[in-house]
């Protein structure tokens, strides 16, 4: 099949990527033409696990980037909408670059086209985007039919090629049963071992990639609000959450308590909701608590950290080392990132960092800009030398069983603030390291 793609971020990369890798001709657009030109020579400014490997491979045999857009359309059957959703000033979804995308589309679509909405975007907006494409279409005073389609995206970012290739489920809003075949053929040869393809309304299937989202954060805000709890009255919640995890009703993904989520969407699709919510009336209590626990899980564990330099000195002048600065592992994406609170927070009472991460300094760096106070490490043992404490925050495996014994050497006192509990609290206090986790008592 020939495939648009409108919008080259993760999601239109990973998608184009994927869909070329199993014979289609993908042709990608983006309006940040830097991009584009980097991406025709395959550099790609992002990390994603797997990405460059496999635009490489397809790049110029069936993966094209283009300047173009009106050559993109009109090479393709297929156009994927997968810019930007982000939140607005009041909570809701900024549609700005979706309507911008669909004006596009509408003023040079020369043939039928399937025009699918892959960016996550609020119940009924697709209607909308379809009324916008006619408009268009209108001004030019041709006739040219098209059907539009929501698609929406369930992959995790770090873990994005992975997703896609074996997705769980597929899901298709479409009002014209006539496209179940074809988006049969479109995904077939990513349902090889079972179907994959859950077909329902529009409506439905929109609504839906936010119900995923919500339910996600959710449990990730339940287990860290218990946390608290576990803490204070001296049970572990590491234990506990195999105590609930082992329950096949309840299962142990999405439960690791943490610092708290962040990334692109959880946060701002769950405000999304919140304000469409509004709209019809209906009191989403529990996402917003869900939203609130987010927040209050950070200060949480920054105040940890505040507590034990209170006790007696103060956190001014004191170096903390960071490992892990991306949202999670796998991803040079730091939009949202739990490191931006806390390092904010460590340079407001004038404490100084040494900041440390596979893949994503970069882009804290172009947060940061010129900040004193921040130092960045290519090694992560280096970035611990005369640092008063270590703090995790992000679960790269290279921060997995690393040698404690360099560690208790380089730090100033061996102290380890872990947001994301990755090691044996028994083992690291034999080593004579102190040892805050998220939920768990000091031993
Ligand atoms: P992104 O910000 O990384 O990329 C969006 C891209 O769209 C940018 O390159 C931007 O230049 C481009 N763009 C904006 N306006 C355009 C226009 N008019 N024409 C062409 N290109 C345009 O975003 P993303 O993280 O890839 O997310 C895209 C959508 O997918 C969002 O709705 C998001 O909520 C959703 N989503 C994201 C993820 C994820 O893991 N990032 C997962 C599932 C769903």
């Amino acid at each position: 099949m020939n495939i648009a793609i409108i919008g080259t971020g993760n999601v239109g990369l990973i998608t184009g990527a994927c869909l070329s890798d199993v014979g289609n001709k993908v042709f990608c657009f983006d309006i940040d033409s830097e991009k584009i030109e980097n991406l025709k020579n395959g550099n790609i400014q992002v990390y994603e696990s797997g990405l460059n490997r496999l635009v490489n491979k397809n790049l110029n045999v069936n993966l094209f980037f283009s300047h173009n857009l009106e050559s993109v359309v009109s090479d393709s059957d297929i156009i994927f909408l997968t810019v930007g959703t982000p939140m607005n000033e009041l909570g809701g979804t900024n549609m700005d670059c979706i309507y911008n995308a669909a004006r596009q589309i509408g003023s040079c679509i020369n043939n039928k086209k399937l025009i699918i909405t892959k960016s996550t975007i609020p119940v009924g907006e697709t209607y909308n985007i379809r009324k916008i494409i006619s408009k268009e279409i209108n001004k030019r005073k041709v006739d040219i039919k098209f059907d539009v389609a929501n698609n929406p995206e369930f992959l995790k970012e770090g873990k994005g090629i992975n997703d896609f290739m074996s997705p769980d489920r597929i899901v298709v809003g479409i009002d014209n049963r006539e496209l179940r075949s074809l988006f049969i053929n479109l995904y077939r040869p990513f349902s090889i071992n079972h179907e994959k393809l859950i077909f329902m309304d529009i409506k439905s299937s929109e609504l839906t990639k936010y119900a995923a989202n919500a339910m996600l954060a959710t449990r990730i805000s339940f287990i860290n609000e218990l946390s608290i709890l576990a803490e204070k009255t001296g049970a572990d919640i590491n234990s506990i959450r195999r105590g609930i995890g082992s329950d096949r009703r309840i299962g142990y993904n999405y439960i690791y308590p943490s610092v708290g989520y962040g990334g692109s969407c959880f946060e701002k699709d769950l405000n999304s909701m919140i304000h469409v919510s509004k709209k019809f009336n209906c009191n989403l209590g529990i996402i917003k608590s869900v939203e609130d626990a987010n927040l209050n899980q950070r200060d949480y564990f920054i105040n940890k950290i505040i507590r034990k330099f209170d006790n007696g000195a103060s956190i001014r002048g004191k170096t903390f080392t960071i490992w892990g600065l991306s949202f999670k592992p796998g991803t040079s994406d730091v939009r949202g990132s739990v490191s931006i609170y806390i390092i904010n927070k460590i340079i407001e009472m004038e404490g100084n960092l040494h900041l440390y991460d596979p893949k994503a300094s970069d882009n804290i760096k172009n947060i940061f800009k010129k900040q004193d106070r921040i130092n960045y490490f290519n090694d992560k043992y280096e970035a611990t030398k005369s640092s008063d404490a270590l703090i995790l925050l992000t679960e790269w495996p290279e921060f997995r069983s690393p040698d404690f014994s360099i560690l208790k050497r380089n730090l100033n006192k061996p102290l380890i603030f872990d947001g994301r509990n990755q090691y044996d609290k028994y083992m690291i206090n034999s080593l004579g390291f102190e040892y805050h986790q998220i939920g768990v008592p000091l031993l």
